[in-house]
């Protein structure tokens, strides 16, 4: 994978120094010479069958995204066409995460099954053409009749039943007379065509599903290249923006939109879909996950969908920057998720209040600090946003540090807290130290120190420089909180590429999380609110977790400090 390809612009230059993507390119040029009246309709089209993951986000992005920016507007359409795999709480969370995205539909939002009276009468209509018939061959003969990508397809022997028996038929399958299966409406095209969605594809098939909108009114439902032509038409949608996939179905979208005349025409135009490596992106792959029990939930931190993002602590400033910098271009390409955690910690870097907090806390005792005194010292809330102003964190005789930022026999490089060395405690003093104790397992226990009052605003002449500084909380005062280290969800760059037969969840990162539940925060933590997003200092972006309990804090690693997108493009300048 090349990692500084992500994502080309082919087309135009803008106003702006920002050169336009092929797509926005298209779009001007429709503008500039009036082609739709000047009217940009773009619309959203999900399926409900699943939550919408990063992927979609990019779409979301490009169709409200281009439609903001031309003066036009956006639909948000369910194409609620296969009623057997959809269900209302997917519908709910897709107005929900394209909100959180900041995207707005106004009052434009659709159903393709609000049109389902409109679909059948263009059906009826393609009947009478003489463009559509009932087939009454099994899937499978269908199957073996449509021929390859090297060989002809062959006709259906029912393929010329007269427009009359046609239309009995079909209105008796729409009436409930056959069985599932039994007859399908196909388009009459061409059964030789190069492009195999030309040999009469399928528009309406008999099944038997409650439908989350319309109930049990129907028992034949729409096939999707049908609806979504349509539907964009019935909606005057300009510029039908669509992924890679749907290129060889252009020809079939065009064929309906024009046979029926339809005074509405769009034009469709279709753009690399997103991938990301070290995730997979199908939703039909996400739903095993949630069904299987290899995640928590959609909404699972580790998961690509909006809602796990959101959970993680991702904003949605971060998403849509990241939307923005990997581009839209026509050629499939892997992003790597480096480069979203780099947009994220860029977002994160100016806006997330610092705090203090211990994962692995080890106690740390000043000899010399008196005994109940308490000192509330002035932290920084953040170094990038003067406004967020200061606040007040207790010091006391015993701290807890990070277990791992001591070494009893410091290894070269190791420039924390030994024996004998001096350290910085953030916004507080320098201390030495001057011996440990451990426990009966040969743990230390307690690591003492002395600190040196003079050195509270900077160098002091009593103590040796500092090479490091440390954070920590006040024993004391501290809050006990869980937090919950995230790692890849899988071990492997292209999990979805089940090369050697093997099934992609073989290769799910069995330590993709981790609990710590010896935590302790700073106080002013107790009582943070799910969904708030902040910085411990020199351990990484924190978010709250709607798990917390009052009292308890859970809190999601959202991201570490460190920047491995920064590194890779350093290297690749080098
Ligand atoms: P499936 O995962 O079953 O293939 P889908 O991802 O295509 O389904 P839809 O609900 O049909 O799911 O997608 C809605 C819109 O989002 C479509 O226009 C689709 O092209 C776009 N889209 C889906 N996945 C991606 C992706 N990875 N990158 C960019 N756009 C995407
Ligand atoms: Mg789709």
């Amino acid at each position: 994978m090349d990692i500084h390809d992500t994502g080309e612009s082919d087309t135009g230059v803008a106003e702006s120094s920002r050169p336009l993507d092929f797509v926005r390119a298209i779009v001007k040029e429709d503008l500039r010479i009036n082609k739709n009246a000047g009217r940009v309709a773009t619309r959203f089209p999900p399926e409900p069958n699943g939550y919408l993951h990063i992927g979609h986000a990019k779409a979301i992005c490009l169709d409200f995204g281009i439609a903001a920016e031309f003066g036009g507007t956006c639909n948000l359409r369910y194409d609620d066409t296969n009623p057997a795999k959809e269900d209302v709480e997917y519908v709910d969370s897709i107005q929900e995460d394209v909100r959180w995205l900041g995207f707005d539909w106004g009052d434009r939002l659709y159903y393709a099954s609000d049109y389902f009276d409109r679909l059948y009468e263009c059906a009826v209509q393609l009947v009478q053409m003489g463009k559509a018939y009932v087939d009454s061959l099994s899937a499978e003969e269908i199957r073996d009749h449509r021929g390859t990508l090297t060989e002809p397809g062959r006709e259906s022997p029912f393929r010329d039943r007269p427009a009359a028996e046609n239309l009995d038929l079909f209105e008796r399958m729409r009436a409930g007379e056959f069985e599932d299966g039994t007859h399908v409406l196909r388009a009459k095209i061409d059964m030789a065509s190069p492009n195999l969605n030309m040999r009469d594809p399928t528009l309406y098939r008999i099944r038997r599903a409650t439908h989350h909108r319309t109930g049990d009114r129907w028992c034949i439902y729409p096939m999707y290249d049908f609806a979504h032509s349509l539907s964009d038409s019935f909606e005057g949608i300009t510029h039908s923006i669509c992924t890679l996939e749907f290129e060889d179905h252009r020809p079939l979208y065009d064929w309906f939109q024009e046979t029926l005349r339809l005074k509405s025409r769009s034009q469709q135009i279709e753009f690399a879909r997103l991938s990301l490596n070290y995730t997979v992106m199908s939703k039909r792959k996400l739903l095993q996950l949630v069904q299987e029990g290899r995640v928590k939930g959609w909404d699972d931190p580790r998961m690509p969908t909006i809602c796990g993002l959101r959970r993680r602590g991702y904003t949605p400033e971060s998403i849509r920057n990241f939307c923005e910098r990997i581009g839209v271009a026509k050629r499939d390409n892997v992003v790597d998720v480096a480069l979203l955690e780099h947009s994220l910690r860029e977002d994160l870097n100016l806006r997330a209040p610092r705090v203090m907090g211990v994962l692995r806390p080890v106690k740390l005792v000043i000899d010399n600090y008196p005994e109940d005194r308490v000192e509330e010292l002035e932290a920084v809330n953040n170094p990038e946003d003067p406004s967020a102003g200061t606040r007040r964190v207790p010091f006391s005789k015993e701290l807890l540090i990070e277990r791992e930022d001591f070494s009893e026999n410091p290894p070269k490089k190791f420039f924390r807290l030994a024996p004998g060395r001096t350290v910085r405690l953030r916004y507080a003093y320098l201390v030495t130290c001057v011996g440990i104790t451990k426990d009966d397992k040969g743990e230390i226990a307690e690591i003492h120190c002395q600190y040196d009052p003079a050195s509270l605003t900077g160098d002091s002449a009593g103590s040796p420089k500092a090479k490091a500084t440390l954070h920590w909380v006040s024993a004391r005062h501290a809050v006990p909180a869980e937090v919950r280290l995230y790692d890849r969800l899988f071990s492997i760059e292209n999990p979805a590429n089940e090369a050697e037969g093997k099934d992609f969840k073989s290769y799910l990162n069995p330590n993709s999380l981790e609990i710590v539940r010896s935590c302790r925060v700073e106080p002013g933590l107790a009582a943070a609110n799910p969904g708030e997003r902040y910085q411990f200092e020199r351990l990484g972006y924190f978010c709250v977790d709607p798990d917390s309990r009052p009292g308890v804090p859970v809190f999601n690693r959202t991201v570490t400090l460190r920047d491995a997108w920064a590194k890779i493009v350093q290297r690749g300048a080098q």
